[in-house]
């Protein structure tokens, strides 16, 4: 039945479009068993999207995620619940990742029980053990604390395990260190790094840290306005960027040798809307070497030598 709304503000919210936002646009890549592949990019540049939408957290709206042979957008709801196991997710923020109410042992033999993975006993007994890999020492006091009674860096230990306790093959990281005191940042890589050998890990890395995504990752893609930009192998990324916006982010990398001096690049303005994405290259308007073509055709990700790149002055150079 229709009815008036009495005031014209109102009406006007209700009557206005939603804005369709692709915050991840034509994005194709792979990882490989036992890599750790990075994802860097701005704040709204669809990283955290991207990671979501391959565990399913977030439906994409087309596309594939293969995961070992298996495209996980077919899978039926009871099919992924299954599957899920096998892949796990670290989120930034700890304390609202953890439920406040429950004990952390409970918390992390959780998807034990979830994926009816054996005894309570048994459940109980590879929590601690998980508790000890991830140094939450002595694991039995551990077991019986809440998560407001630890620190930030003992509480991202405690998400850590709950990733692990599935034996799982694959692990989402979003900006696992980003809600971390520097001091506690380098443990919790360095214990990512010892976890991923023991456990034969793959990582997808996503973080707006580019000195975090050098110490751990293989491989770094850079995202910008919801497609990745430029793809390389770590060392090559940060000693030979090839695209504008990747060497705009490499130039705000603190060098430790005072000796050394970087000119530092700016890029022109704010990272546009995702609602008002530019036509064109999407980095035109705020790019130092913007051509004419820049404005009119998106370039394509191009295989340059191993590495990939999107942007028109790579066919000059
Ligand atoms: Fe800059 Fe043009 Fe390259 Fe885009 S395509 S990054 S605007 S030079």
């Amino acid at each position: 039945k229709e009815f008036k709304l009495k005031r014209p503000w109102l009406e006007a919210l209700f009557k206005k479009e939603t804005p369709t936002v692709k915050a991840v646009d034509d994005v194709s890549f792979e990882i490989k068993r036992g890599e750790t592949l990075g994802i860097v990019g701005e704040s709204g540049s669809g990283k955290t999207t991207m990671g979501r939408s391959i565990l399913r957290l977030i439906e994409p709206t087309s596309g594939k995620i293969i995961f070992d042979g298996y495209d996980l957008l077919g899978l039926s709801k009871n099919n992924l619940r299954k599957a899920r196991k096998d892949f796990q997710i670290i989120f930034q923020d700890p304390m609202a990742s953890l439920n406040p109410y429950m004990k952390i042992g409970k918390i992390v033999s959780h998807p034990l029980e979830i994926h009816n993975i054996g005894s309570k006993t048994e459940q109980k007994e590879r929590v601690l053990s998980i508790f000890e890999k991830v140094n939450l020492i002595p694991a039995k006091e551990f077991f019986n604390r809440y998560p407001k009674q630890l620190s930030g860096g003992q509480r991202q230990r405690v998400v850590i395990a709950r990733a692990l306790i599935t034996n799982p093959k694959f692990i989402v990281a979003d900006e696992p260190t980003a809600m971390l005191d520097v001091s506690v940042r380098s443990q919790i890589l360095k214990l990512m790094i010892d976890i991923k050998e023991e456990f034969g890990l793959t990582y997808l890395f996503i973080t707006h840290d580019l000195a975090s995504a050098k110490y751990i990752c293989d491989r770094i893609g850079v995202m910008y306005l919801g497609k990745i930009v430029e793809m390389a192998n770590t060392y090559d990324l940060f000693t030979n960027p090839l695209h504008p916006y990747t060497q705009i982010l490499m130039s705000a990398v603190p060098i430790p040798d005072p000796n050394i001096k970087r000119k530092k690049l700016m890029p022109k303005g704010e990272i546009p809307s995702a609602t008002k994405i530019p036509k064109g290259c999407r980095f035109h308007p705020r790019c130092p070497f913007a051509k004419d073509i820049c404005k009119e055709q998106e370039p394509k990700l191009k295989d340059v030598g191993g590495r990939f790149v999107a942007c028109h002055l790579i066919d000059e150079s």
